[in-house]
């Protein structure tokens, strides 16, 4: 329930009506606004229903959040959420680029990936250190080791580096090296993940799983505010569907009917969305004009020997090509690369 407070209600009507809800086992939210204060009550409409709330003089409304996503929806939350990676921020003016090789394989090949990324004008490194492989045989990653070369790329470079997560026993260390923890979309639904990357307190890349619709993946978000982490960022990287041409399926439909029903930013990975080299810079150009926050985009410094994702990694000068043709589309939609 949203509960909108009129505008000369007094300074402690607020703290009287959260202690109220809380009371009552609801969870209390607490939004203060610069015209008016809003309240939130999140848990069983009909405990909320028995406490009489609109009968009170300085209530002004009180209506029920419609969305099974409460606190990701835009009903409790209008204005746009801006997510701080580092130095980069996502979800407001600028558009953002997120990009680099989908693992690290050695400290040389990370490093001069993420050159290539910056000198082109990434804002930030992506690079998997514990990588989900279909096949057991495939390379997995080099786990804490990756983690540290990581780091010390980022820290070279002066950019904020995002990387994945797979599991709750390694969401400690993950989260100490890393400036935001990607959730792929294999583990989408790992709630016990979802949990414990939500109480982690470092920001959250959330990937649209295969299979997932969007409301799971919007109720999969709402996992992660509802452990207390509001620094969440979605990514649309595709989806199966009947077509094998190419690797996924980009749903761009999502970008726009998110972006009206949430307040998180939203980022797309043509990348995994195609697996196809040429089909990636069409497609951002697409994402951004789409309405996207921004993008993830695989970069390696030498496509051809890459351990993981090569067919769709960018060479490096067609990284570059892709941020020129991006840059009049991102202002054509009234944004900045940022
Ligand atoms: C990746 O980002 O390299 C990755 C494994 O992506 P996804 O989880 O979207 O398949
Ligand atoms: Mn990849």
């Amino acid at each position: 329930m949203i509960i909108v407070l009129k505008p000369d209600a007094p300074a402690d009507t607020a703290d009287e009506m959260l202690a109220r809800i809380s009371k009552a086992g609801l969870k209390p939210l607490h939004m203060p606004g610069a015209e008016r204060v809003v309240l939130g009550a999140l848990g069983d409409e009909r405990v909320l229903a028995e406490l009489h709330l609109e009968s009170h003089p300085a209530v002004e409304s009180v209506k029920p959040i419609l969305a099974p996503y409460k606190l990701v929806s835009r009903e409790l939350h209008p204005h746009d959420s801006v997510v701080r990676i580092g130095a980069m921020a996502i979800g407001g003016s600028a558009f953002q680029v997120i990009a680099g090789p989908c693992a690290v394989e050695t400290h040389e090949q990370t490093r001069a990936s993420a050159l290539a990324a910056k000198a082109a004008g990434a804002s930030a490194i992506r690079a998997g250190a514990y990588k989900p492989r279909t096949s057991p045989y495939g390379f997995s990653g080099h786990g804490p080791e990756g983690l540290r070369i990581l780091r010390q790329v980022g820290d070279e470079l002066g950019l904020p580096v995002v990387t994945e997560v797979m599991d709750t026993a390694d969401v400690e260390v993950v989260a100490a090296h890393a400036d935001a923890l990607q959730i792929g979309a294999r583990n989408m639904q790992n709630f016990a993940l979802l949990r414990a990357v939500g109480q982690c307190g470092k920001p959250v890349l959330l990937k649209r799983g295969m299979s997932a619709k969007i409301e799971e993946l919007l109720l999969a978000a709402e996992y992660l505010l509802a452990a207390g982490n509001d620094q969440v960022v979605l990514c649309e990287r595709g989806i199966r569907t009947f077509e094998t041409a190419t690797r996924n399926t980009l749903d761009l439909n999502a970008i726009p009917y998110i972006k009206q029903r949430s307040h998180l930013p939203v980022v797309v990975d043509p990348s995994h969305g195609t697996g196809i080299r040429d089909l990636v810079q069409p497609m951002a150009l697409a994402a951004a004009a789409c309405g996207a926050d921004g993008l993830l985009i695989e970069v390696h410094e030498n496509p051809a020997a890459a351990l993981s994702d090569g067919a769709q990694s960018l060479y490096p000068d067609q990284f570059q090509a892709l941020m020129e043709a991006l840059a009049p589309v991102v202002r054509a939609v009234g944004r900045r690369l940022g």
